[in-house]
């Protein structure tokens, strides 16, 4: 497999800075860069992430895949509201930018080029993150 070093250019940016969008896109000839901002409501026993729904879009994620992600990962319990996950407990800004980091780097994210535009496929009892830039296809762990 031939691998494009350029496409290494591509990568997922967590910020808590941007307030006005949630994905930016499409630079050029398929480079592309997503900027994602985890939206947290503290409630009294409970964070909310009120913008699951849009992170999930912006990763072409289902919300409920990266809400389990986020609640296997940290042994929390909580829930798919509408557009927002509850989880219980306390959890900061920065463990839940870092859970992000680490689904997209495991279930977003081509191992083989860094591309982030991927769809995540099941065969039998098997999933694999599939790329669209390059063609790979890795197994995933169930979650
Ligand atoms: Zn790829």
């Amino acid at each position: 497999m031939v691998v494009d070093m350029a496409k290494k250019d591509m990568y997922v940016r967590l910020l808590d800075t941007v307030l006005d969008r949630v994905a930016k896109s499409v630079t050029k000839s398929g480079d592309r860069e997503l900027v994602l901002r985890p939206v947290l409501i503290h409630g009294g026993r409970n964070v909310i992430l009120s913008n699951l729904k849009q992170i999930a879009e912006a990763l072409n994620r289902e919300p409920e895949h990266i809400a389990r992600f986020m609640l296997k990962e940290t042994g929390r319990a909580g829930a798919v509201e509408e557009d927002r996950l509850v989880i219980q407990g306390r959890i900061t800004p920065e463990e839940v930018r870092r859970l992000i980091e680490l689904y997209v780097k495991e279930f977003v994210k081509c191992p083989i080029c860094g591309g982030i535009d991927t769809r995540l496929v099941s065969e039998k009892k098997f999933r694999f993150v599939v790329c669209e830039v390059c063609g790979a296809k890795n197994p995933v762990r169930k979650i």
